[in-house]
């Protein structure tokens, strides 16, 4: 049966292929009857599950007994080893399983529905958040009871046209599949500058985000046609749509051929006005790409996916070689390296998010502060990647100048201690913020003097202007660029550091949208850093743009008192 799924496109073109499914949601699970006398067995298994989550969380336990969350920590675990020891989840499970005969893992569910209906019940607000926590010690439980496979699903029959269809995938899963050879993937969360979304936009391949139910609906092997620039998903689709975009898959292509010619031309207005474009990056093996593009420099290395899937954290030596590589390749050009920005939807193996805003909590530069020894490893290491090129620190996610003020003393720490063993780095290392977070826009006059360059965040300073999560597709609608407050925000940081001739580039993914780049320009921007694959529509649109025309009209935009007006101006612009 054909029909079709509306998703939202992170990453542009169309991918016709076939699906290969990953693992099953966890609360997924097949329902069946046990016959009379697998019943012991049956409540055996599910003992042998819980016994295995119990000893997961005493693990969990022991493996972290200092640091800024310990106390917090400590109280999530002993929540949820409360929840698995209590009778209403083990015992009523036992009982359906020797009454009625269902399977384990449908008869934990059931009994699930019917704890989560009860807290539901409860007036008191944040018991009743504990379903979560219910939900989540299921899920282990259930994941305990399928022996969990891992994330990474067996390898597709169809080779070199396989399309990954999942509920949700990680930016450490997506990572993962750098290595993979998947044409498409398809989820049913996520939105447009989700980091997943950011990840699957670096490996330049279609892709479709908030289908909702995509991996129920579409079953192994099913033929599906991804377009990611209008975010459908056509499940085995007829011959004659089939013809159609393939017709449409070879146009593309031929103009995506068409744009290479213009990789080494440097990206100037018609009225001559020089733009810098730079590239964003998550390892340095996306570097073929940024030589592909024609990109000038990195405006954005994503240095924490460094510290994504693996057991450990990456040793100075380590980190050192992963930087030097990327300034030597880059040969001189710059190389922004932005100091790890974990916490949130990026997390370190093994520990689990115990934040109820993790996007408000123990993020970026809070981390690095909250955990100096691991940030010193991390500046040692660029300072000293800083002698084979034009290496420059990002700080992210500042939101007052103590932070700023701390970070310097930690570099010049690190400096220090790298003088006194002798070893050489840039002692001009330019330091740079990410203004990201309202509060930052707003204090750029105390910020700017202690600060090399500025790089404006747009994904983050949309989700907290605008109070809208970014990784969390039921209110994607709501995450709007051309929201008039951040315009406001935008034109002020783009103006006042232009007034104080300081360098700021922009380095979210509006940087990287045409629909943006004449408005931007207007505002006077000049450095606009973006996944490696957009970079050529952009150098385009620059170089058919015309500096005295656009100002006025954006002039027109950023006064529009009503949002039809600014959206026929953003219209008439890109005209
Ligand atoms: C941003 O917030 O706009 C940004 C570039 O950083 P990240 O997307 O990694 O949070
Ligand atoms: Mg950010």
């Amino acid at each position: 049966m054909s029909f079709i799924l509306q998703g939202i496109g992170v990453s542009e073109g169309i991918t016709i292929g076939h699906a290969h499914l990953a693992e099953p949601a966890a609360l997924e699970v097949a329902h069946y009857l046990i016959p009379k006398n697998q019943i012991k067995k049956e409540i055996a298994r599910l003992d042998k599950a819980f016994a295995s989550v119990r000893k997961e969380f005493e693990l969990l336990q022991s493996s972290v007994t200092s640091g800024p969350a310990f106390a917090e920590f400590s109280a999530f675990i002993d929540l949820h080893h409360m929840i698995l020891d209590d009778p209403t989840l083990s015992e009523a499970t036992r009982n359906s399983i020797e009454q009625m005969h269902c399977n384990a893992e449908w008869a934990l569910t059931q009994q699930m529905d019917v704890l989560l209906e009860q807290f539901e019940a409860i007036e008191d607000a944040y018991l009743r958040e504990r379903k979560t926590d219910v939900v989540q010690v299921v899920e282990r439980v259930l994941k305990a009871l399928i022996g969990h496979p891992g994330y990474l699903p067996p390898a597709s029959k169809h080779v070199g046209d396989s399309i990954l269809v999942a509920h949700d995938l990680s930016p450490a899963d997506m990572m993962q599949y750098k290595q993979n050879q998947f044409t498409a993937f398809l989820t049913d969360t996520g939105s447009l500058t989700s980091h997943t979304a950011i990840v699957a936009r670096s490996l330049n391949i279609p892709s479709v985000v908030a289908l909702h139910h995509a991996r129920q609906l579409i079953l192994e092997d099913d033929c599906l046609i991804v377009d990611g620039h209008r975010g459908i998903i056509i499940v085995n689709p007829d011959k004659c749509v089939l013809d159609e975009y393939r017709l449409w898959q070879r146009q593309l292509e031929i103009e995506r051929r068409k744009l290479k010619r213009i990789r080494s031309l440097a990206a100037v207005t018609l009225d001559g006005a020089p733009i810098d474009l730079f590239a964003n990056i998550e390892l340095p093996e996306d570097l073929e790409q940024v030589k592909e593009s024609g990109a000038t420099g990195i405006g954005l290395f994503r240095s924490e996916f460094l510290f994504l899937n693996r057991d450990n954290l990456p040793s100075e030596d380590e980190q050192f070689e992963a930087y030097r590589l990327v300034a030597t390749k880059m040969r001189g050009n710059p190389v922004t390296i932005r100091t790890f920005d974990l916490g949130s939807d990026k997390s370190l193996k093994g520990t689990i998010q115990i934040a109820a805003n993790p996007a408000l909590g123990l993020r970026a530069i809070r981390m690095s502060l909250a955990e100096p020894q691991m940030f010193l490893v991390q500046l040692r290491a660029i300072l000293r990647a800083s002698k084979y090129g034009q290496v420059r620190i990002l700080v992210p996610m500042l939101s007052n100048v103590a932070e700023i003020d701390q970070t310097l003393h930690l570099i010049a720490n690190a400096k220090q201690s790298l003088r006194d063993e002798k070893i050489p780095f840039d002692e001009n290392i330019q330091v740079g913020g990410m203004i990201e977070i309202p509060a930052a826009a707003l204090s750029l006059d105390s910020f700017m003097p202690k600060l090399d360059f500025l790089s404006i965040g747009t994904n983050d300073l949309i989700q907290y202007t605008l109070a809208v999560d970014r990784v969390d597709d039921t209110v994607a609608h709501l995450f709007d660029p051309f929201h008039p407050a951040i315009l406001w925000l935008v034109t002020r940081i783009i103006q006042t550091a232009n007034r104080a001739k300081m360098p700021v580039a922009l380095c979210g993914e509006m940087a990287g949208d045409i629909q943006f780049t004449r408005l931007l320009l207007g505002l006077g921007l000049q450095q606009f850093s973006m996944y490696p694959a957009q970079l050529l529509t952009v150098k385009n649109q620059i170089l058919k743009s015309h500096l005295p025309d656009i100002i006025p009209l954006v002039q027109k935009i950023i006064k529009a008192d009503n949002p039809e007006k600014m959206h026929a101006l953003l219209a008439k612009l890109n005209s």
